[in-house]
């Protein structure tokens, strides 16, 4: 009798061992490939699982293992993204199965439709083989490129300080100093070599139809996959088939694409590194950053991390140089920076007294002299932008005579008054943590009183005071509620591009990524709101918001034209957040931080991990976490380098019904804190189905390099 064939696979479960299978070659054709997508028998039913191992043993008694039921299509995910799993499953602390399974999207989850997918899209390939149109949408040669932009493409080319294969490489430049220009045309050089691929990473918000097109016009010749969570399952199914079988040479995405099988991959960009939406905020929480990097380096090739506010953990590398470093300082086109200007909210002579001239009859939340500016930039045909961070009509309502405040009953937050419109015919109570929807009460529920006022102001109210501030004015909103209606985000912007308005009012999801042509003026109304937050990387988040923001001012001006003007309304000017905005001193604001970080031992000067818990009450929460420590300590689990915080309740404790509560663990020392982490994980998956503890009925999850505390 032949040896028997047996792979060992993984499902998506939360269990760290791998099955075995048995292999039909009658059946099923040739040798069975790792990597291989198939299903299985499982359980009572089917799993979608893929290939780990192939032997001709199992430690299981060969009779009683099942046969595989199928076998895709699909040539074997490639062992270098095999490689990359197995790491991202290790140091993220997440069994393998959770971590590959939720890579392969849903269009190809569904054994019985493979053949057909496959069939569809090569047909598909045969009639329109390329897929790249040949626009020259905002195209730059190399050629075009200025001096200082010329000089970092040949930095960029040439690998003089390093002679290895794998660099990294950070792009530090100003918001319109032409860092994609320089990095599409670096990209366009590693795409002559035939059958390259090149992964392009961008923030969640910045993956625009504009952006699209962009890339497209550098590359009208090569197939294009892009990947975010935002197309369609089947576009995304075709894409990631197409970047899979080596047909798509440029694969643009968010994070998700971090993790695409891609066996031909040459080089990595990624945009906006420090921008947060890199890191997962589920299942396995990685960084799609630090995976690149880490992919970079294990195929030894070159990755490229772009941005204007670098992440403080890349600008230390920069200088101490650990990653090469190119900086671009001037604007692309040469217009000059945008004038920074701090409102001091306290002076008086900054607000409007009773019976001035053009005060508004409700108070609002701009100031006389932002008022002033923007009716100046008005009149001189510009567009102003103003920005504040929370959507609706006010964020709480509340009772005149008890003081009662709307809060949600889910969660510990206030429901958010909407005005009709937004979510229905009707005014309504809405709760942004739980997406609750109430209606409006008449009278106060704790005292029956009819006169309930509003507190603070959101997006619709501002454009209310806009309106009536500049009645002339052509006032547009954008924010999640006005973009999920008829228009799409995409009509908001295009009307903003076309001319249509003269004031924008929205969040910060107007700031990014789009490359508006005649904004003169933007204001930021709630900068202090998160100045002074629970989270020690407020600051730094703030700041690279605060340049993303001044940087859609007076972008496309011409040589030596003006930059526009950012208003900033604040209670404390002196704060080092905004003075050194006031200087445009990127450089002098990292190294501040840093000192403060490493005073006060944070990361990147330390190494943190978390145990987050989720109960029916807070109570129960914390004494699940508070448990886990004792038994720590009690099996002399934790080394004298890691210390385990007390369990704290989550900034926002109470979401939808469960009350939340984490426990930090914090070491200089990353061997031993994996350690930990992977002990804490395997403690608590022995008591736990999943990962839910079976006595306690308590959700836990445990999270490496946490990005907010
Ligand atoms: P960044 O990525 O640093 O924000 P971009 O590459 O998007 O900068 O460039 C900002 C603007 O300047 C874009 O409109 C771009 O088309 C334009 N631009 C970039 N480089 C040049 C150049 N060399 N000559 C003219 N325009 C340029
Ligand atoms: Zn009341
Ligand atoms: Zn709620």
């Amino acid at each position: 009798m032949p040896d028997p064939i047996v792979v060992q696979v993984v499902v998506d479960k939360p269990l760290s061992q791998g099955f075995d299978y048995l292999w039909d070659a009658k059946q099923l054709g040739a040798l069975p490939q790792v990597g291989q997508i198939i299903e299985v028998p499982f359980g009572r039913g089917q799993e979608i699982a893929v290939v780990i191992k192939v032997s001709a043993h199992s430690d299981y008694q060969i009779d009683k293992i099942k046969y595989v039921d199928k076998v895709s299509p699909l040539p074997p995910l490639n062992l270098a993204l095999l490689r990359l799993i197995n790491f991202a499953s290790q140091y993220y602390v997440h069994t393998l199965g959770e971590t590959i399974l939720p890579t392969i999207p849903q269009m190809w989850k569904k054994a019985d439709s493979w053949k057909k997918n496959v069939d569809k899209i090569n047909e598909a390939r045969k009639k329109n083989p390329k897929a790249i149109g040949s626009q020259k949408e905002g195209f730059i040669t190399a050629e075009q490129l200025n001096a200082e932009q010329k000089k970092a493409l040949e930095a960029l080319n040439n690998p003089s300080n390093s002679g290895t294969k794998f660099r990294t490489i950070l792009l530090q430049g100003q918001t319109g100093s032409g860092k994609t220009a320089v990095f599409l045309n670096w990209i366009s050089g590693i795409l002559e070599e035939k059958d390259a691929q090149v992964l392009l990473l961008v923030p969640e918000i910045n993956l625009t139809p504009q952006l699209e097109r962009r890339v497209r016009a550098y590359f009208p010749d090569k197939i294009m996959a892009v990947l975010h969570s935002g197309v369609t399952e089947k576009k995304r199914g075709i894409a990631w088939y197409e970047a899979m079988t080596g047909k798509a040479q440029i694969i643009l995405g968010t994070r998700l694409a971090a993790l695409t099988p891609m066996p031909n991959l040459k080089a990595i960009v990624v945009d906006e590194e420090h921008d947060t939406s890199y890191k997962q905020q589920e299942g396995t929480r990685y960084s799609a950053r630090d995976l690149a990097i880490w992919c970079a380096h294990d195929g030894q090739f070159p990755i490229v991390l772009s941005s204007a506010t670098p992440s403080l953990e890349t600008w230390i590398a920069a200088k101490a140089g650990r990653y090469e470093y190119i900086r671009l300082d001037q604007r692309a086109q040469g217009a000059k920076l945008p004038r920074v200007h701090l409102i001091n909210t306290r002076d008086p002579r900054n607000q409007y007294s009773p019976g001035d001239q053009g005060a508004p009859k409700t108070k609002s939340l701009i100031s006389k002299t932002l008022a002033q500016a923007i009716s100046k930039n008005y009149q001189e045909q510009k567009q102003s932008l103003i920005l504040i961070n929370r959507r609706g009509y006010a964020p709480v309502l509340s009772c005149s005579s008890c003081n009662w405040l709307s809060k949600c009953s889910q969660c510990s937050s206030y429901m958010v008054m909407h005005k009709p419109g937004a979510l229905g015919k009707r005014s309504v109570l809405n709760c942004h943590h739980c997406g609750l929807v109430k209606s409006i009460p008449q009278f106060c529920p704790d005292c029956g009183n009819a006169d309930l006022k509003t507190l603070g102001q959101g997006t619709q109210k501002l454009e209310d005071s806009i309106e009536e501030m500049w009645p002339q004015a052509r006032v547009l909103r954008v924010d999640a509620d006005s973009s999920r209606k008829s228009k799409g985000a995409e009509e908001l912007f295009q009307e903003i591009h076309d001319g249509n308005v003269d004031i924008v009012v929205g969040t910060q999801m107007i700031a990014k990524g789009h490359d508006y042509q005649n904004i003169g003026l933007v204001a930021v109304l709630d900068a202090d709101a998160r100045l002074y937050s629970a989270d020690f990387r407020a600051a730094e988040r703030l700041f690279a918001q605060l340049v993303q923001v001044a940087g859609r001012a007076g972008r496309a001006g011409a040589e030596g034209e003006d930059g526009g003007d950012i208003y900033i309304e604040t209670q404390y000017p002196e704060a080092p957040v905004f003075q050194y905005l006031l200087r445009h001193d990127v450089d002098g604001f990292m190294a501040y931080i840093a000192r403060e970080r490493d005073e006060a031992k944070l990361p990147p000067f330390t190494y943190q991990g978390l145990v987050h818990a989720e109960a029916k009450s807070l109570e129960k929460a914390i004494g699940f976490l508070n448990e886990l420590k004792a038994r720590l300590k009690q099996h002399g689990m934790v080394p004298i380098d890691v210390y385990v915080y007390d369990p704290v309740p989550k900034t926002v404790m109470r979401v939808a019904g469960s009350e939340r509560a984490q426990l930090v663990i914090e070491s200089t020392n990353r061997k031993l804190l994996q350690e930990i982490l992977e002990n804490i994980d395997r403690d608590l998956r022995q008591q736990s189905q999943g990962r839910i503890s079976k006595v306690s009925r308590i959700r836990w999850l445990v999270e490496r390099d946490p990005i907010a505390i």
